[in-house]
C-alpha cells in the first residue's frame, strides 16, 4: 500500500489529489495538510496543521505537495529531516530555491521529485517542443492562467524555455519595446490571467517563411492527476534530485 500525506490538501490540486489517490487501489490518503480548513473533513480526509505530527503517526510513503512556494519550502525540509519521499507540484520557487533544495536534498541524502507539470501532455509538449527547436530560428511562449495564479511565468513555461534553449540558442526579435513577456534564454514569455481558463500552453517557432504553433490545454485540474499517480506509482525511481516528471517518463532522455 502506497501512503500519502497531502499538503495543500483543502486547496483546489490537493482536493484533486486526495479524490485520484483515493480512486487508486493500491494507494490511500493517510493524512492531509493545510492552514486552512483545519479540523475540517474532506473527502474523507480530515485536516490537520502539523506536517511532522501526522508524519510520525502515519509513517506514509511519501508527501504530495501542492501549497505555495514559502510552505512547500518549509514542507520539503520537514520531509527530508524526516527521511520520507517528497512530490511537489507547487510553483513559484526561483533558481536559488531549486538550487537549495538540490544541496539539502543531496545532504539528507533524500528523494524529491519536483514537477511544475504533471499534466502528461503538457510534459509532451515539452519533450516536441525540444525535437523542433534546433530547425527553427526562434520562439516565443505564451502561457495562460486561472486569474488565482500567483506566480507569473508559469514553471513550465520557463521549464518549456530552458528546455528547449539546451537544444538552440534563441535570441529575441530586435526592436524589442516594452510589451515583449519576460525574456528567459531568449525567448519571450507572455503571461494571460484570466477566469476560466484552467492552464493552457503555446509554443510558437518561427522561421523563414512559416511558423509552427505546440500547444497544450489543462480544461480541469483533473488533468494533472495521471502523471500524480504516475509518480507515485513509479517512486521507486525517484532517487535523490528529480526535476520534472519527464525524468521519470522520459528515463533515458528524448528516446522512449
Ligand atoms: P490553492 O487552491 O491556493 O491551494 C493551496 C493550499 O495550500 C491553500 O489551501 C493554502 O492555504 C494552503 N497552504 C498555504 N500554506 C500552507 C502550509 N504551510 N501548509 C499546508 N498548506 C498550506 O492553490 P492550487 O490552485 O491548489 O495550487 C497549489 C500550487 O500548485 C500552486 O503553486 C500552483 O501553481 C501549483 N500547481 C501545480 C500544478 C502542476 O502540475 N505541478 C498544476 C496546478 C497547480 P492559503 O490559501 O491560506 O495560503
Amino acid at each position: 500500500m502506497i501512503d500519502v500525506i497531502v499538503c495543500g490538501a483543502y486547496g483546489r490540486m490537493g482536493q484533486e489529489v486526495i479524490k485520484a489517490v483515493s480512486k487508486e487501489s493500491d494507494m490511500r490518503v493517510v493524512g492531509g495538510i493545510d492552514v486552512k480548513g483545519v479540523g475540517e473533513t474532506v473527502f474523507g480526509v480530515h485536516i490537520r496543521e502539523d506536517l511532522e505530527a501526522v508524519i510520525r503517526e502515519t509513517n506514509p510513503t511519501a508527501v504530495v505537495d501542492f501549497t505555495r512556494r514559502d510552505a512547500a519550502l518549509k514542507n520539503i525540509k520537514i520531509a527530508l529531516e524526516n527521511n520520507v519521499t517528497m512530490i511537489v507540484g507547487t510553483t513559484g520557487f526561483s533558481q536559488d530555491d531549486i538550487k537549495e533544495i538540490e544541496e539539502s536534498v543531496m545532504s539528507y541524502r533524500g528523494n524529491i521529485l519536483i514537477a511544475p507539470n504533471f499534466a502528461i501532455g503538457a510534459v509532451l509538449l515539452m519533450k516536441c517542443a525540444e525535437l523542433v527547436a534546433p530547425f527553427m530560428e526562434n520562439a516565443e511562449i505564451i502561457e495562460l492562467h486561472h486569474d488565482g495564479k500567483l506566480d507569473s511565468p508559469s514553471g513550465t513555461a520557463i521549464a518549456t524555455a530552458n528546455a528547449i534553449s539546451n537544444h538552440k540558442r534563441f535570441y529575441p526579435a530586435p526592436h524589442s519595446s516594452d510589451a515583449r513577456g519576460l525574456n528567459v534564454e531568449g525567448i519571450a514569455i507572455h503571461s494571460v490571467r484570466l477566469p476560466g481558463l484552467v492552464a493552457h500552453q503555446e509554443v510558437i517557432f518561427g522561421a523563414l517563411g512559416q511558423t509552427l504553433t505546440l500547444r497544450h490545454d489543462s480544461i480541469s485540474r483533473e488533468s494533472f492527476m495521471p502523471g500524480v499517480i504516475y509518480a507515485l506509482k513509479n517512486i521507486q525511481n525517484i532517487k535523490g534530485f528529480v526535476y520534472g516528471l519527464d525524468k521519470l517518463l522520459f528515463p533515458k532522455g528524448l528516446v522512449v
